[in-house]
């Protein structure tokens, strides 16, 4: 990385990192006294298909980003300053700007995934002939990269190993304070403002029914954090209501702000080290810290393992033959699968581009265990949709339910219907996204296809018109792709062993 001592005017590249908080690029910049350009570039990469055909960004994802981005010029405005925007490609925008405005420095923080780091690398190339300094940081993590116990190629493959050398030999940084000003703008075009429609994308409709108004920003997220931990009291209970569906705070819902770097991992573990200070200090505390570790530990593994992460045969490499049934599919895409459980989770995602954990682990366990399809479609579709989307949890935890993660164990799956009964016994959570069984008793809601007609006409439902029947009897699909799954780990094994 080329360094220029004292840089008269910095070029702040803002990516997944949209706050003024926690933010090095900034601090060390102000520490210079340099004129200071923030910019971010609306890639049309980012707006292009996935490989199975689904919007890259969809409608909920790119409003949720059009609030960051207007949100952190809001900010930068107030300070002072202002944010640069433009549309197209950074390795190309970057260079043109630097020999405009005569920049000397470029600083960003850097990603670990490829399209991310192609841009970084194609981005050092297009600046090599200008001699301008160009700087990344590593700021999206809680634990920093350069203070971990053992160097990223060779982080344990297993979490739990990985989090107790973290916990023991790691460290977590002290947050960087947000800049109380900021110098101003040279005269620059600030650009100009995308919509939705640029990207032939529809803005998403508002659902009532949605967890929660999640509005992009650092604002709103340093709000949610505020309000979750010390005005709402949550995090005390967190580690006992962490697994719900439904309604507000059942967890912190911090996700859709850290993925885009509204909020800073560094500032929820400070807030939480307050809280235990002024508060209480107990499990669910410390239940928060140990989920945002899972984060961690994804990103770096994703570091680890580059593209590996993104094949069908995941991170072990088995080779299972997935089919690609588009009929099932849209079945499990629409939720209409006749399970209400996996139904209710598929139709809030699309009506709010948000699901709960719980929802993802048996919606993904019942695409890849149930239906057999090839898990890489599933986790396009959550790419398009999930507003808190990030490419290494993403695709970290759907080669887990894959059952090719780097630590895979056998042929693990959700029993359903259990699930059912021990997450939404009342059956809540299901008649708030399927209104069509809101008349059906607790007992018979997670289960409508046994239903004798005349208790369908009692509660106003008929079966196969109302709500679809089953489409897969859950132990014989199991049985079924244990089996494909088991001969492959098997020919997987016998492979390694040869080796
Ligand atoms: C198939 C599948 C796909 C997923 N895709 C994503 C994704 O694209 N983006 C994403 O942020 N999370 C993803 N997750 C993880 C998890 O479901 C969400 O982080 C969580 O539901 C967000 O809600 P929350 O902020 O209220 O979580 P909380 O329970 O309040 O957790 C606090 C924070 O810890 C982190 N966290 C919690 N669980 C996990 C986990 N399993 N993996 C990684 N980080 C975790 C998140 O940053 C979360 O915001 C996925 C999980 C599955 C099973």
């Amino acid at each position: 990385m080329i360094r220029t001592v004292n840089p008269k005017t910095i070029l702040i590249w803002y990516r997944n990192d949209l706050r003024v908080h926690d933010h090095e690029p900034l601090h060390r910049a102000l520490q210079t006294q340099a004129d200071i350009i923030p910019l971010y570039c609306f890639d049309p990469r980012h707006f292009g298909q996935t490989s199975f055909g689904f919007p890259k960004t969809g409608n909920f994802r790119a409003q949720f980003l059009l609030e960051s981005v207007a949100d952190l010029r809001h900010s930068l405005q107030q300070l002072g300053s202002d944010l640069v925007i433009r549309q197209g490609l950074p390795e190309v925008i970057i260079p043109e700007l630097v020999n405009a405005l005569d920049i000397d420095a470029v600083s960003y923080h850097r990603e670990v995934t490829s399209e991310e780091v192609d841009v970084e690398r194609a981005l050092e190339q297009g600046l090599k002939a200008s001699g301008v300094s160009l700087q990344s940081y590593w700021g999206a993590t809680l634990y920093d990269i350069d203070h971990l116990p053992f160097p990223v190629s060779q982080i344990p493959e297993v979490f739990t190993q990985f989090r107790k050398q973290v916990e023991r030999d790691g460290t977590i940084c002290p947050v960087f304070s947000a800049p109380q000003i900021l110098p101003g703008l040279p005269e620059i075009n600030p650009g100009e403002w995308p919509q939705l429609p640029d990207w032939g994308l529809t803005p998403p409709t508002p659902d009532e029914r949605a967890v929660l108004t999640f509005t992009g920003g650092e604002t709103a997220g340093l709000a949610r954090l505020r309000d979750y931990i010390w005005t709402k009291d949550c995090l005390k209970n967190y580690k006992v209501t962490r697994n719900g569906m439904l309604g507000a705070d059942y967890s912190s819902k911090f996700s859709p702000w850290l993925a885009l770097g509204c909020l800073s991992p560094r500032l929820i573990y400070q807030t939480i080290q307050d809280y235990e200070t002024q508060r209480v200090k107990n499990d669910s505390t410390y239940w928060l810290i140990f989920e945002l570790i899972w984060r961690d530990y994804f990103r770096l593994i994703a570091a680890k393992h580059g593209d590996r992460l993104f094949r069908q045969s995941g991170l072990q490499g088995i080779e299972i033959p997935w089919p690609k049934n588009w009929q099932q599919f849209e079945r499990w895409q629409t939720g209409t699968t006749g399970f209400p459980l996996i139904d209710a989770n598929m139709r809030e995602l699309k009506a709010t581009g948000f699901m709960s954990n719980r929802g993802r682990q048996n919606v993904g366990s019942f695409l890849t265990k149930n239906l057999g399809i090839n898990w890489k479609i599933g986790a396009e579709w959550f790419e398009s949709l999930l507003i808190d989307y990030d490419v290494c949890s993403n695709w970290g935890n759907w080669n887990y339910t894959a059952g090719v993660g780097n630590d895979a164990r056998g042929f693990r799956y959700f029993n359903i219907l259990k699930q059912a009964q021990d997450y939404d016994a009342k059956g809540d959570y299901v008649k708030h996204w399927l209104p069509e069984l809101a008349d059906l008793p607790s007992a018979k809601v997670h289960t409508p296809w046994k239903l004798q007609p005349v208790e369908q006409k009692r509660f106003n439902l008929h079966l196969g018109v109302d709500y679809p029947n089953p489409m897969v009897d859950l132990d014989q699909s199991v049985a079924a792709n244990r089996k494909v799954y088991e001969t492959a780990l098997s020919i997987h094994s016998q492979g390694r062993n040869k080796r």
